[in-house]
């Protein structure tokens, strides 16, 4: 790339991407930092961030009481492991997520990745049947659903999508099973998973939308009738909100819309603003208690290097604060209406199959999807920063966004597919 830093030059020879082909990819763009929703590229252009960073930098870059308290906090101490000994953020953050969460979720297990996250929560599962004295081996999940990219958590993704597929005869062999969208599919689901129960350890999903996935969304009635068929069939019930969680689909948790309690919910991206790496499996007080026991092998055996890390919880701790302080409903609610105003005239587009939004997610899905590399550098070209994939170009904006950024973004979607209609 002409102009690019030194770093860049000399660094991009021994770098892996991710979900990259290295050797046909064009170049990464390198970003010389970023500030509120704007990315500002070495060569000195700045493009309007639509993305969030993978939905994690919801109160935008550079945020000032996420800074300060993580300033704060790295004078104290970054990092001191978590055994044996505990952090003033950790415990802080973990009440304060066991408050705001539904029900008796009241347990955290505090992690560096959302993978782990999901991880944690396959495992407690499972033990949890341990220690009670069954034996469940298998989770059922659905088709189109993303957890994660580690082996465990493939094991529970769609695995006719993306990259898993690969790796298919080393997973773990899980159930697969259709959501269920209406009474009539609720109805054979609780029959089938009443009939597998005595294998099944938990029913895993993603509440609301199925992000990566491809942003296909459901009704909170589906979340309903999965906690109903969980409890009568006697089996756990894991949601991840790692995408949805704060606001994405609205409300602070994708749960609320369906007044549910799941057993395990996990959490991470906007957890911390998108500040830190850092994710949150929380349980209800019945899974805890079932390792809760003088036998020290009914412990949960289960401990990265960096969980409970307490400057990714004095991160998230501030991101809280933010979520606290402002209206983040309100201006989930304002960008849906712009993302419907500047996206639904896509419709009439000839390679257009489908306009849909929730909350702060608004989607454009092509009928043919072939040319959708070629729009990536039109978009960086255009001033913004939209990474279209499968068959969809998409919005999840930081939920600080202005109105008139919003607006450039709709407008750039909708030039650039007018303008390339095949
Ligand atoms: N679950 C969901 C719903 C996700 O969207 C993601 C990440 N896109 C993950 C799990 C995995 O999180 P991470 O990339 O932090 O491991």
């Amino acid at each position: 790339m002409p102009n690019s830093p030194e770093w860049y030059s000399e660094g991009l020879g021994h770098i892996w991407l991710p979900y990259t082909q290295m050797k046909t990819t064009r170049p990464p763009l390198p970003v010389e930092s970023a500030g509120g929703v704007r990315l500002k590229l070495a060569d000195g252009r700045e493009l309007i961030d639509g993305i969030s960073s993978w939905w994690a930098a919801s109160h935008g870059y550079g945020n000032a009481h996420i800074v300060e308290a993580m300033k704060v906090q790295l004078d104290k101490a970054a990092h001191v492991m978590f055994g044996g000994l505990v952090n003033e953020p950790a415990l802080k953050l973990s009440k304060r997520l066991a408050d705001m969460l539904p029900g008796d979720l009241n347990r955290c297990f505090i992690a560096e990745s959302g993978s782990v996250s999901v991880e944690v929560a396959m495992k407690m599962a499972v033990q949890y049947f341990l220690n009670r004295g069954e034996r469940r081996s298998k989770f059922v999940h659905f088709r189109g659903t993303y957890h994660g990219d580690t082996l465990g958590t493939m094991a529970v993704c769609d695995p006719d999508e993306g990259m898993h597929s690969l790796f298919s005869d080393i997973l773990m062999d899980n159930m697969l099973t259709d959501l269920p969208r209406n009474e009539t599919e609720a109805t054979a689901f609780k029959a089938y998973l009443k009939e597998h129960a005595s294998d099944v350890a938990a029913v895993i999903t993603e509440p609301l939308v199925q992000g990566a996935g491809g942003m296909v969304m459901h009704g909170p009635e589906t979340l309903k009738w999965l906690r109903e068929a969980c409890d009568e069939a006697g089996v756990l019930f894991i949601v991840d909100e790692i995408f949805t969680g704060f606001y994405r689909t609205g409300t602070r948790f994708a749960i609320e819309q369906a007044d549910i309690v799941p057993d395990m919910v996990t959490l991470s991206k906007a957890l911390s603003g998108g500040a830190s790496p850092l994710s949150v499996c929380v349980a209800r007080d019945e899974i805890f208690d079932a390792f809760y026991d003088d036998d020290p092998m009914k412990a949960l055996m289960h401990g990265p290097t960096y969980m409970g890390h307490a400057l990714g919880c004095a991160a998230a701790n501030a991101s809280l604060d933010l979520f606290e302080q402002e209206d983040y409903g309100a201006k989930a609610k304002r960008i849906n209406e712009l993302l419907v105003e500047g996206l639904e005239r896509c419709r009439a587009l000839p390679n257009v199959k489908d306009v849909r939004t929730l909350g702060a997610i608004g989607v454009v899905q092509l009928e043919d999807a072939s040319n959708i590399e070629a729009l990536k550098p039109l978009f960086v070209e255009a001033g913004v920063w939209i990474r279209p994939f499968r068959d969809i170009v998409y919005l999840t904006p930081p939920l600080v966004i202005s109105d008139d950024d919003l607006i450039k973004l709709t407008n750039t979607i909708y030039q650039v597919l007018k303008a390339n209609q095949t």
